[in-house]
C-alpha cells in the first residue's frame, strides 16, 4: 500500500512557536520530524507529542548539514528573544545563515517546499509606520541586535537567491511579536516578563518611558497564518507580514497585565535598551489578500488570559 502522509520537517520544533506548529501539523494529518538542539527549546514543550506515532524528534544543530527525506520544511530554528540571541551572537548569525543554507540545500536535493520564519526585526527601528513588506528597513549592522536582524535579512537573501537560481518553492513570513503558552518564563520578552513579575508580586520593569509601541499576536492566529501561507500556490513566495495590527504602548500592556492578574506590583522604570525600536505595527494587507482573508481573531485580553493561566501553572510547579 502506498504511504501517502506528507512528511514535514520543523526546525526549532521544540521551541515556543515550533511546538505549536508541530501540534497543528499532526492535527492536519502530517508526519512531523522535529529537529532542535535545545538551545532555547525544551523537551517539556513537546513531551505530550512523543507518544504520537506520527511524531519524531531529532537532536541536531542546523548549522551542520542534515540529510533526511521530507516533503516540506518549516525553518524556525533560531533563538528569538534579545537576551537569548545576544548570549552567543556569533552562533545566532550562524544559525540563521548556515542554518538557512543547509535547509535550502536539503530542500533543493529532495525538492521540498520550504518556509522561513523571518521577522519584523528586518525592518529595524522603522521610519515607515505601519510597516509594509516593501519597506526596506532601518537596521544598525553593528549593534547588539544585528546578529539577529542581519542574520535574518541574510537568510531572506538566501531564500530569494535559491528561488531565483534553483527555482525552489519558498515561503517567507515576517513574524511580528507573538505571545502565548510555552513562551519562556525567563526570556526577557515583555509579555513573559510582565506576567511573571505580576504573578510573583515583583515590580514591573518598564524600559524607557513606556511610550514605545508593539502589536501582539496570539500564537494560534500566527500558526493559522503559517499553514495558509505554506499552502498557497507556488507563485506566492512572500515575504508576507504576519502579526496583529492592534498597536499599544508598553505602558498600556503593563497596566493591563497588572489589572488582569490582580497583582500588587508597582511599575519601575529602567533604561531603554540600545536600538530598541520605538514603534512597530504590521501592515497585513498582503496577508489578507493572499491568505484567504487571514487576520488575527484572538483579542489581546483573551490571549493574555490563556498565557497568564499557563504561567500560573509554571509558577505553581516551581
Ligand atoms: P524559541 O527560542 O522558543 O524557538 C527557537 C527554537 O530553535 C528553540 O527550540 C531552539 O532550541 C532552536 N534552535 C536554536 N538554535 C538552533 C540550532 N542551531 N539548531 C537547531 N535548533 C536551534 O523562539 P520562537 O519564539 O519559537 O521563535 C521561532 C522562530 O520564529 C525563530 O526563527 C524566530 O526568529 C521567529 N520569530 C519569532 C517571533 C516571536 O515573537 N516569537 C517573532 C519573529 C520571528
Ligand atoms: N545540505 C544538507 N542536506 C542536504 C543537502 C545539502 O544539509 O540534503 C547542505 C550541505 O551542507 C550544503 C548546503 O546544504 O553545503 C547547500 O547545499 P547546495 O546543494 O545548495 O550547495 P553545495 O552543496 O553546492 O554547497
Ligand atoms: N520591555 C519592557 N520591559 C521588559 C521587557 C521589555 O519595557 O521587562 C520593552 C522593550 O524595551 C521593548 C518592548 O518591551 O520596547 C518589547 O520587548 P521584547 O523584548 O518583548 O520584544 P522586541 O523588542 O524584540 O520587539
Amino acid at each position: 500500500m502506498k504511504y501517502d502522509r506528507k512528511r514535514v520537517l520543523v526546525t526549532g520544533g521544540a521551541g515556543f512557536l515550533g511546538s505549536h506548529l508541530c501540534e497543528r501539523l499532526l492535527v492536519e494529518g502530517y508526519d512531523v520530524l522535529c529537529v532542535d538542539n535545545f538551545f532555547t527549546g525544551t523537551k517539556a514543550n513537546i513531551a505530550h507529542l512523543l507518544d504520537n506515532p506520527y511524531f519524531e524528534m531529532m537532536r541536531h544543530d542546523v548549522t551542520f548539514p542534515l540529510y533526511v527525506e521530507v516533503d516540506e520544511i518549516f525553518n524556525l530554528a533560531c533563538p528569538a528573544s534579545p537576551i537569548h540571541y545576544q548570549r552567543d551572537p556569533v552562533q545566532t548569525t550562524k544559525t540563521s545563515v548556515h542554518g538557512a543554507i543547509n535547509m535550502l540545500g536539503l530542500a533543493k536535493r529532495v525538492g521540498a517546499k520550504i518556509f522561513q520564519s523571518s521577522t519584523s526585526e528586518v525592518y529595524g527601528d522603522p521610519d515607515v509606520h505601519p510597516q509594509p513588506e516593501s519597506y526596506r528597513g532601518n537596521v544598525n549592522p553593528i549593534g547588539p541586535r544585528a546578529c539577529y536582524d542581519e542574520g535574518k535579512r541574510c537568510a531572506e537573501t538566501l531564500f530569494f537567491d535559491y528561488w531565483r537560481q534553483h527555482r525552489l518553492r519558498i515561503k517567507v513570513a515576517r513574524i511580528f511579536n507573538t505571545y502565548g503558552p510555552r513562551m519562556h518564563p525567563d526570556d526577557g520578552r515583555v509579555v513573559s516578563n510582565f506576567i511573571m513579575q505580576a504573578l510573583k508580586g515583583e515590580p514591573i520593569t518598564l524600559y524607557g518611558d513606556g511610550s514605545q509601541t508593539r502589536s501582539f499576536c496570539y500564537v494560534d492566529d500566527l500558526i493559522e497564518g503559517f499553514i495558509r501561507l505554506m499552502n498557497t500556490g507556488d507563485e506566492i513566495t512572500g515575504p508576507v507580514n504576519l502579526g496583529n495590527p492592534r498597536e499599544m504602548t508598553i505602558r498600556q500592556l503593563a497596566e493591563l497585565v497588572v489589572q488582569m492578574t490582580g497583582a500588587k506590583s508597582e511599575i519601575v522604570y529602567k533604561p531603554l535598551p540600545a536600538d530598541d525600536p520605538l514603534q512597530r505595527k504590521p501592515d497585513i494587507t498582503q496577508a489578507k489578500a493572499l491568505l484567504n482573508d487571514w487576520e488575527p481573531k484572538v483579542v489581546l485580553e483573551q490571549g493574555l488570559e490563556k498565557t497568564i493561566a499557563y504561567f500560573r501553572m509554571m509558577v505553581a510547579r516551581s
